[in-house]
């Protein structure tokens, strides 16, 4: 196993069960970052005692400062101080930055070479897939994924060669509105969509659930990760949220990772592999769960799953702006600044004016950004 690890956003909901998981395996953490939480900050850096903590808030950063004065743990701000924490010495990287900002302290991780990376952050991999795999590649990385479906499909892909898939069967859980008549999502509020049924998350990827972007985002990061076209990746609504994806082979046999939805088994293969470790928690008892159902998704009632599918394939700047614009319109929502149905139509109309634009390098994804964002910000 490999002994020492970094985390990118450790005060969130993967850092903080990633700092969980290590605790119990006894790895040795060289860096942390997170963005403005200096309390929870300080309590991982005084039990793991980093080389690094950085905060992407300045003030944060000053107040952490005084807290650790006692410790040897070199605290650093702003995006320089997080990417030279990424930077630094290590053997796996987790990347669990929330959207955009993950991108370049992430490119800064993979660009010291050698390293593996655990990536939970997948808005990268939507914005500059192309860019951030090559770099992957001709730094002599390794991409592990966290996020649950893919952990699934990369635990099933062993069981057979990349030219023998047939298909991906990328599970979803519905959200919270799966039974909510489509006529009804524009008058939801924040805290419903705030109620996930199964897991336990961030705000941004729990919205994400809820209007199904996140299922759209997961196409896209599947196809990067496994070098699978979108025409090959079918989603699949499966609402217990056990069966966490699967790869349907050429001669139709079907290779599924089942487990409790649970997001410490994800991350600790991915600190593990290619070995697995014992975990004293969350055993799957199927007597209790009694039956797994499937339905086919809803993308006129989804409309963020049909745009990300639309956008997929394109090598332009349409899935990051799609990427850029519903950050920018799930902020909104969580602000009570705009509807749940605008979402949609937000991401839509950013898509059509500005999606056809290049993004060639990580520089110009990132301009995309804030062209996108500044689109949106002119239309509320
Ligand atoms: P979260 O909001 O709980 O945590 C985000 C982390 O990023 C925090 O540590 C926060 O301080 C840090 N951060 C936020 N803005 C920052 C900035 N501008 N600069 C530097 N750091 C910043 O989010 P989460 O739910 O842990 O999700 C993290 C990533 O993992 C997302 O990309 C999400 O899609 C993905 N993911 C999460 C889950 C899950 O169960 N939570 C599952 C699969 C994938
Ligand atoms: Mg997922």
């Amino acid at each position: 196993m490999k002994k020492n690890l970094t985390v990118l956003g450790s005060t969130g909901s993967i850092g903080t069960q990633t700092l969980d998981v290590a605790g119990r395996l006894g790895l040795c953490v060289t860096a942390l970052t997170a963005g403005s939480n200096f309390k929870l900050m300080e309590s991982q850096a005084r039990r793991f005692q980093p080389k690094i903590a950085a905060m992407a808030d300045e003030t944060a950063a000053k107040e952490l400062r005084v807290r650790l004065r006692d410790t040897d743990v070199k605290v650093l701000s702003g995006e320089d101080g997080i990417i030279e924490a990424a930077k630094l010495e290590t053997d796996t990287v987790v990347s669990a930055i929330v959207g955009i900002s993950g991108l370049r302290p992430t490119m800064a991780a993979i660009e010291e070479g050698g390293r593996r990376i655990a990536l939970a952050n997948k808005e990268t991999l939507v914005c500059a897939g192309h860019l951030f795999t090559e770099a992957v590649r001709e730094n002599r990385c390794e991409l592990i994924p966290v996020d649950s479906e893919h952990s699934a499909i990369f635990q099933s892909l062993m069981s057979g060669k990349h030219g023998e898939i047939k298909r991906i069967l990328l599970t979803a859980s519905g959200g919270p509105f799966r039974k909510t008549p489509a006529e009804e999502l524009k008058n939801v509020k924040k805290e419903n969509a705030l109620k996930h049924p199964n897991w336990s998350m961030g705000a941004k990827i729990t919205i994400d659930s809820a209007t199904m972007m996140n299922k759209g985002l997961e196409i896209i990061e599947a196809m990067h990760l496994f070098s699978v076209p979108a025409e090959k990746i079918e989603v699949v609504v499966h609402p217990e949220s056990i069966l966490h994806s699967a790869v349907e082979f050429c001669d139709n046999a079907v290779i599924a990772q089942l487990g409790t939805p649970d997001m410490r088994i994800p991350i600790q293969l991915s600190l593990t592999y290619p070995d697995r470790a014992d975990n004293p928690e969350s055993e799957l008892d199927l007597f209790k769960i009694g039956s797994l159902t499937f339905e086919r998704p809803d993308t006129e009632k989804f409309k963020c799953l049909a745009i990300a599918e639309s956008v997929a394939g394109r090598c332009d700047a349409a899935p990051a702006v799609m990427n850029a614009a519903n950050e920018a319109a799930v902020a909104l929502f969580l602000r009570d600044k705009i509807g749940f149905t605008d979402i949609p139509e937000l991401v839509s109309e950013a898509v059509d004016a500005l999606g056809a634009l290049t993004a060639r390098s990580i520089e110009e994804v990132l301009r995309r950004d804030i062209e996108t964002r500044e689109f949106i910000s002119k239309r509320i």
